[in-house]
């Protein structure tokens, strides 16, 4: 089956980010989002891109008039899902709502539509347990930015079907990307090691070994990182980093992934990053500001 429609479940930091590439590989692009101010942030965002795209002369008006005429946006779950060939959902990091979700896209779709999860640690075997089609089942992990980072992590498990894997390997290809193959265990290959990383950070930063500036710039020029551990956690959000880790403790029943209670602090004070405006740095203005006490 050739991907010619599609629906993005959540419009959030991925969400809108994976919508944007849908419409830009030529897909009619259904974006849905449970909270109308959270579709008009995704679209924001959408438009914005493109609109810096234009002022650096790497996108033209007609290209943006082009793609923005791909994505239609949808606040009832049943009508943006119920022609597509591919769901790709992108809601919060909870295995109650994306379950919940699942259930309804395996009523609601066609009967051979593919439909992906996004999700950065939970099982996809259990999600795909919780659809009544799990051999459609597959995770689909994008990374952030969406529109500029290359690569697409596929995640099998024992119910995926061959068909399903190289739907989805054909689809990741359409939007430009490189396609790797895991297996579904806890955090993949690329989510386990991208948290411990920043948890130690955290942990680092709240213990008073250095800045958050100068732990950045060690990982940066002594690893070349292309961004600090604690910039990557602003620009993840430190709300799904936080999911990630109690889902890795829960899962390998280890208590080491908790965590470190500086970033839970800043998650319940709303800090949750750039998206919110302030994390381990502040960005209100604008630019990346050491934030005191942080
Ligand atoms: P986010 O908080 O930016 O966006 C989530 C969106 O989902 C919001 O717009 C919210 O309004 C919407 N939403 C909430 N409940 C909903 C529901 N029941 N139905 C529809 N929409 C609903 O989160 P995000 O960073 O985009 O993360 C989404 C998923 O992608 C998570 O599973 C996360 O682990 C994963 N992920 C995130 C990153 C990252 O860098 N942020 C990277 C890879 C994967």
């Amino acid at each position: 089956m050739e991907i010619r429609s599609v629906a993005v479940i959540g419009a959030g930091t991925m969400g809108a980010g994976i919508a944007q590439v849908c419409a830009q590989a030529g897909w009619q692009t259904h974006l849905f989002d449970a909270f109308p101010e959270g579709l008009e942030r995704g679209m924001n965002a959408i438009n914005e891109f493109w609109d810096n795209g234009i002022a650096r002369g790497k996108t033209t008006s007609e290209q943006k008039e082009e793609w923005s005429s791909n994505i239609n946006t949808f606040s009832d779950l049943r009508e943006a899902v119920k022609d597509v060939d591919l769901v790709i959902e992108a809601v919060p990091e909870i295995m109650e709502i994306k379950a919940r979700i699942f259930h309804v896209l395996s009523i609601e779709t066609k009967e051979d539509c593919i439909l992906a999860t996004n999700t950065s640690s939970l099982s996809i075997s259990d999600i795909a347990s919780a659809s009544g089609k799990p051999d459609k089942v597959i995770g689909m992990h994008f990374f952030n930015p969406v529109p500029i980072m290359k690569l697409l992590e596929l995640i099998k498990h024992d119910d995926c079907s061959e068909e399903t894997i190289a739907i989805a390997q054909a689809a990741g290809e359409a939007m430009g990307k490189t396609t790797i193959l895991v297996n579904d265990v806890p955090g993949f290959a690329t989510s386990r090691l991208g948290v411990v990383i920043g948890n130690e950070a955290i942990r680092m930063l709240a213990d008073g070994v250095a800045s958050a500036s100068d732990i950045d710039t060690a990982m940066r020029l002594g690893y070349k990182h292309p961004m600090g551990p604690l910039e990557l956690t602003d620009l993840v959000g430190l709300d799904v980093r936080c999911d990630i880790l109690n889902n890795l403790a829960e899962s390998f029943a280890d208590e080491s992934y908790r965590p470190h209670p500086l970033l839970v602090k800043h998650v319940e004070a709303g800090d949750l990053g750039k998206k919110s405006g302030k994390g381990f740095y502040d960005w209100t203005s604008g630019e990346k500001v050491e934030r005191d006490g942080a």
